[in-house]
């Protein structure tokens, strides 16, 4: 069988189900494809941003999967678990399990009207040629096609070769927990090299877990086990899984020819915080409209002309992100970050408004990243002989 629509979507989680969503809202038809059939399970903190709450309300409507998290404004900072800061009016962040989560997306993306091709392997796809090929034999094509299809993106691969730079991403693991005491977040800013632990509180229970950039990270399993121990979670370890994410390892030019990449696809995660799903709701939608843009005057080939023009704010602030998480991780100049957290609690609030997402690293410029640098200067001065 063969089908032809206006755009084709490789992958439902939130990139894909977002560009689904948005491009019917512009009138095109779409085929939404992926290889599980949902609910399927999705290795993530589940932590959803202020940021991100916007563009869900922006593409799903107000109040989307409200009902799917449990919202706290408790955070806790620590250094391997000695506490750093505890702040009970953090700016709130909202906890989901993506299970629950992402089929809510891929349900309401459908729900629009998007032809749905899930649980459906692809056996063959030309995506810069709009042509996939299912394992059942059915043939799709389409003048342009997204793909959202995650950090080992097919899609991606099949454009470049690879997907991704293993030694530019990170790599996190992650256990889930069935009890908890209280909902209070917590951000271990050394449970590892270059990255960082949680322990968020979810409905029913807790998602522990850490991750760090490349090999910079060390022996993540042993990291592991030491942060879930005094946590009460040590029995967990065994159970652990692990995945990458593309730390602020993102493409440059987000597709060729008429295959545009969103989400993790295109390298898109916070390289301090981790945060995805946030920007992968965001490029999904902005793909989806250049490609409707494109279409209505008959001119498919420069929908990824105008997706990068779209993502440039998105770039600039994973731009910005790489330059100060140097601050934040480089070994040498953590534990003055971590001394500067404790001491000020100005500090404090504003890093937690970057980790919210309510503050845009480009809106804090040159200026703050000069005057925290200024400030840990300041500490390693004071330092005692
Ligand atoms: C351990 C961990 C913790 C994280 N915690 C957070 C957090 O707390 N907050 C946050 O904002 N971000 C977090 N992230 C990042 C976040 O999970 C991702 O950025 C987000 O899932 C990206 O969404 P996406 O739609 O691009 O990709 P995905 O969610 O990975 O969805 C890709 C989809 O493509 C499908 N697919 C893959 N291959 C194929 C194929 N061959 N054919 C068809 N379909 C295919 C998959 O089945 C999947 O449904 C975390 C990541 C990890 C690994």
């Amino acid at each position: 069988m063969s089908r032809t629509h206006d755009l084709i979507v490789v992958g439902a989680g939130p990139a894909g189900a977002s560009a689904a969503r948005a491009a019917r809202a512009g009138g095109l038809s779409v085929a939404l494809v992926d290889k599980a059939a949902f609910p399927r399970d999705k290795l993530c903190g589940g932590g959803i941003t202020g940021r991100c709450r916007q563009h869900l309300d922006a593409v799903f409507g107000t109040g989307f999967a409200a009902g799917l998290c449990l919202t706290t404004t408790h955070v806790r900072l620590t250094d391997r678990g000695r506490p750093l800061g505890d702040l009970p009016d953090a700016p709130p962040i909202h906890m989901t399990m993506r299970r629950d989560f992402d089929a809510a997306l891929a349900s309401a993306a459908v729900a629009a009207g998007a032809d749905p091709f899930l649980g459906r392997r692809i056996a063959a796809m030309d995506p810069a040629a709009g042509t996939v090929r299912l394992a059942d034999g059915t043939a799709l094509s389409a003048p342009v096609l997204i793909g959202a299809d995650g950090v080992a993106s097919p899609v991606a691969k099949a454009l470049y070769g690879r997907a991704f730079d293993p030694a530019r991403t990170a790599l996190a693991l992650e256990v889930e927990v069935p009890d908890r005491d209280g909902v209070a977040v917590e951000i271990d800013l050394a449970a590892v090299p270059w990255g960082y632990g949680w322990d968020f509180p979810k409905a029913q229970g807790r998602t522990l877990g850490l991750g760090g950039i490349g090999r910079r990270a060390g022996d993540l399993e042993a990291a592991l086990a030491a942060f879930l121990a005094p946590r009460g979670a040590g029995g967990a370890a065994a159970a652990c899984k692990g995945a990458f994410l593309p730390a602020g390892d993102y493409r440059r030019t987000p597709g060729r020819g008429r295959a545009l990449l969103a989400g993790d696809a295109a390298g898109l995660v916070d390289p301090i915080t981790g945060e995805g799903i946030g920007w992968a709701v965001l490029s999904g939608a902005l793909a989806a409209r250049a490609a409707a843009d494109a279409l209505a005057v008959g001119a498919p080939d420069t929908a990824l002309a105008r997706y990068r023009r779209a993502l440039a704010p998105v770039h600039r602030e994973l731009a910005w992100a790489n330059r100060l998480k140097h601050l934040v991780y480089a070994p040498r100049l953590r534990p003055l970050f971590l001394r500067v957290l404790e001491r000020e609690p100005e500090v404090q609030r504003r890093f937690l408004a970057l980790l919210a997402g309510e503050r845009d690293y480009a809106d804090m410029g040159l200026a703050s990243f000069r005057r925290m640098a200024g400030r840990m200067l300041r500490a390693a001065l004071a330092r005692p002989a």
